[in-house]
């Protein structure tokens, strides 16, 4: 069988409680324990033994599964990846605020040596329940937030900032700064903007929320000095002079992956592999996955044979995209132009169709 330097694994098994208006991921319910723990130790022996280096990850909201902790010791164990930090846990604390224990289930995460949850809150409780379409979703956050202290553990919050949120923001940094810290006596806060993906849910988002720097004035000083710059420095029209300035040294850089080198796989709960035509960096999305079989019926030698010869679509340059879809007068905000080369993308996925099907069915 073939062998490849690294495989990127995302375990679909766990669901999502929450639909997010922003979510990459494509995340929803149903949720909870959508593969066991011996199925999915199973598929790990079975990747791992074809990849040097073995990278995996639970979707979508880790907490949804009731076997959490122990997927999350599972992954460990078979992962060596050395940039992973298994310190940092991520979560929207469905899982944690709702079990009979939530300070059992935080010392439990803690002895396996996580010392810090990053969580995302949209706003305040109204705000942050409509964006995540779920009422309860911001008491789950924040009660999980409020135990990580008394658990030993530090807090990254993130908040992402959007058309309706903004007078949200500053009580957020207050809120965020009454958490303390465990360990360095201080709540870290993140301030940020969706990057856009192929996907329904983004291209609405793109159209009815993503801010303008005149949506922003009322926290400019707080992004400014997040970010660098000024708001203006962050519109598309910004983006698109930039890169269609000879002069300016912006580059990005261009699908980068060795399809003999490695590979970025989801599994779901059938068993079904699924890949991505893009390059792993831009994040795993559903749009235009393509379905390599399935690893229970095929195998997982029919499955890196239909990845080596699985002909990956290729895209235009940032520059040309910039040059035939980029819009100068648009002042929509995008934090890093990489966001905007997949806006460019999508519509040239709407010109062209979708992507590559080689050797098996697109997903629905
Ligand atoms: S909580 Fe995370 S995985 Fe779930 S819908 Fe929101 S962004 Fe997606």
């Amino acid at each position: 069988m073939a062998r490849l330097e690294y495989i990127k694994l995302s375990l679909q098994i766990a669901g999502c409680p929450n639909t997010c208006r922003h979510c990459k991921d494509g995340g929803r319910p149903p949720f909870g324990a959508l593969m066991g723990l011996a199925d999915t130790r199973w598929v790990l022996e079975q990747f791992r033994s074809v990849a040097d280096m073995l990278l995996p990850c639970v979707y979508f909201e880790p907490t949804a599964h009731p076997e959490m902790v122990a997927l999350w010791e599972l992954s460990r164990e078979f992962s060596n990846d050395p940039e992973m930090d298994w310190s940092v846990f991520s979560t929207n604390g469905y899982g944690i605020a709702n079990a009979d224990d939530p300070e059992a289930v935080l010392q439990r995460l803690h002895a396996t040596g996580v010392r810090r949850l990053v969580l995302t809150l949209h706003g305040e409780r109204q705000h942050h329940d409509w964006f995540v379409r779920r009422s309860g979703a911001f008491d789950d956050i924040w009660q999980t937030a409020r135990l990580c202290a008394p658990c030993g553990l530090s807090t990254h919050s993130n908040f992402y900032v959007d058309r309706r949120n903004v007078a949200d923001f500053e009580p957020f940094l207050d809120r965020v700064a009454a958490l303390g810290g465990a360990t360095d006596g201080q709540a870290e806060t993140y301030l940020g903007l969706p990057d856009f993906l192929p996907s329904p849910r983004l291209r609405t988002y793109e159209q009815t929320l993503r801010p303008r720097p005149a949506d922003l004035e009322p926290i400019r000083h707080h992004v400014c000095e997040r970010w660098g710059g000024d708001l203006e420095d962050y519109t598309e029209g910004s983006w698109v002079s930039r890169l269609l300035d000879p002069a300016d040294s912006l580059a990005l850089p261009e699908q980068p992956r060795d399809q003999a080198k490695g590979a970025a796989f989801i599994v779901d709960a059938a068993f079904d592999i699924y890949e991505m035509p893009w390059p792993y960096a831009w994040s795993m999305m559903r749009h235009g996955r393509v379905r390599h079989g399935n690893l229970r019926a095929d195998g997982l030698d029919a499955i890196i044979e239909r990845h080596l010869a699985w002909e990956r679509p290729h895209y235009p340059t940032a520059t040309e995209l910039a040059q035939r879809y980029g819009d100068r007068n648009s002042d929509l905000m995008h934090r890093n132009p990489m966001s905007l080369r997949a806006k460019w993308i999508d519509r040239w996925l709407a010109e062209h169709g979708s992507a590559g099907t080689a050797h098996a069915s697109a997903s629905p």
